[in-house]
């Protein structure tokens, strides 16, 4: 029997490169390495123009707070440190490293000394953060932060390989390629939690991956595979725990409140890179897709190499470029501009023409068919939402919960009347936090000067 959850809609797949192998990208001549590619503080530079960095070198360090070290990924010579639009359109500061091509490796990596039955629970969790390993389904949460506070809550790591997002195969790929490296990844965190019962869960359009799992792992009492029905959003963090265990994850809680914690799979064999090489993560599989990309790919890609020269290394564009989305179609991040990069949570980057996009270029109406209802898998009324978050009604919007929207488009994708839902909704989600941010900081000045209150 196949795990699911309540709502959720099917889509038209287009995996068009589930059998494409991941190939390395030739890497580019440049790279331009954004400082802040996770939730948290921005890394602070710790290299200068002029200066030559070897490939895995730390070349960006947090000071304070929540975040990740930023290592280079190529080696050559720093031609600038600047600020550039990232993939959410914040100005972000960059390395730009010239590729000298030797691929000369950094001194400082090297294999973790010890067995895992001898590495402790810190000491996973400092590989983790020296190799400054974050969220690589697209959350970006910095790995060892996740552990730190899930640590003593949780009773199973559920590894997510459910990519249930249109066109992406990266995961789907890097289990039929090197299930090892994800299953040791796993291994690794189980030490670290001291768990020795865990869940890969894997949608079943991925059957041939999920023979290959099982094969690796017949007669494992530790590791269990998991097969969840192909639906959207299954890949979401909620969904997946309700798919497993039944237990609904209340908003504003963690997964670990509800005793899981959930790993992408990409992250596992990162974390597996780390120990095993000592390998910082400076590089991921991305599927190149869309119809305007002339061969869709995967590839192994240096992060902080341009969409643009990933666009060339597909073979350019058969077609007049509409959008870049970087991610999936669902949940991506339209981009800017050909010169953003590939960084740590990109997992897809897609090329679409005009024709691919004209879906929402009728004027949206309501024909209130309850289609969106039924999809939402947070069991909201979407309808309603949207009529109220395009009418600016902020205060009907959170007595219908607004806020426990995962923003998984379900409700946008399944309407009829072209309603722009999720977009108003998140609108309204961001208008919500504004204004609760601003109540808190007048509260906050109120209390430090409450003469001026
Ligand atoms: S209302 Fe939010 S959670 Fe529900 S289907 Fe729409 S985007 Fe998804
Ligand atoms: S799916 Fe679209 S048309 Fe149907 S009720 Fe929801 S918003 Fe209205």
């Amino acid at each position: 029997m196949a795990f699911t959850f309540h709502g959720g809609i099917h889509i038209d797949e287009h995996k068009t490169t589930r059998r494409c192998l991941v190939e390395t990208m030739p890497p580019p001549k440049s790279v331009s390495i954004p400082l802040s590619q996770h939730i948290g503080a921005h890394a602070v530079p710790v290299v200068k123009v002029g200066d030559t960095v070897d490939k895995g070198q730390v070349i960006g360090v947090i000071e304070k707070g929540l975040g990740c070290p930023v290592h280079a990924s190529v080696s050559g010579k720093v031609t600038a440190i600047t600020e550039k639009n990232a993939a959410n359109g914040m100005k972000i500061r960059n390395i730009v490293i010239a590729n000298d091509g030797e691929e000369r490796l950094s001194p400082d990596i090297k294999p973790w000394g010890k067995s895992l039955a001898d590495t402790t629970t810190e000491e996973i969790i400092e590989i983790i953060r020296a190799a400054g390993i974050s969220g690589m389904g697209g959350a970006t949460f910095p790995t060892y932060a996740k552990i730190q506070s899930a640590l003593g809550k949780v009773e199973r790591i559920i590894v997510n390989c459910a990519e249930c997002e249109p066109y992406i195969t990266a995961n789907h790929r890097l289990l039929l390629e090197n299930p090892e490296a994800v299953i040791n990844g796993l291994k690794i965190l189980m030490k670290a939690f001291g768990l020795r019962e865990s869940e890969i869960a894997v949608e079943d359009n991925k059957l041939d991956a999920i023979n290959k799992l099982e094969n690796r792992l017949v007669g494992s009492k530790m590791i269990h595979v998991r097969v969840l029905k192909t639906k959207y959003p299954q890949g979401d963090e909620r969904q997946l725990i309700y798919a497993l265990t039944g237990r609904e994850l209340p908003v504003g809680k963690l997964p670990a409140d509800v005793g899981c914690c959930v790993f992408n799979a990409e992250t596992c064999a990162a974390i597996f890179n780390a120990f095993a090489e000592g390998m910082p993560l400076i590089e991921r599989i991305v599927t190149v897709d869309g119809d305007c990309i002339k061969r869709p790919r995967n590839l192994l890609v240096p992060l902080g190499t341009s969409f643009t020269d990933i666009m060339h290394c597909c073979g350019g564009l058969i077609r007049s470029l509409k959008k870049i989305v970087s991610g999936g179609p669902m949940m991506g991040v339209s981009q800017w501009d050909k010169d953003g990069v590939v960084t740590k949570g990109t997992s897809a980057i897609l090329f679409f023409s005009e024709k691919a996009e004209n879906r929402y270029e009728q004027p949206p109406t309501c024909i209130r068919c309850g289609r969106c209802v039924r999809a939402c898998p947070m069991r909201l009324m979407p309808n309603y939402l949207a009529t109220f978050a395009s009418q600016g009604k902020l205060e009907q919007c959170e007595e219908f919960d607004v806020i426990a929207c995962v923003e998984c488009g379900s409700c946008s994708y399944s309407c009829p009347g072209h309603v722009p839902i999720v977009q108003y909704i998140r609108a309204a989600k961001g208008q919500i936090n504004d204004r609760k941010r601003a109540q808190a900081a007048a509260l906050a000045n109120s209390q430090v000067n409450p003469e001026k209150g």
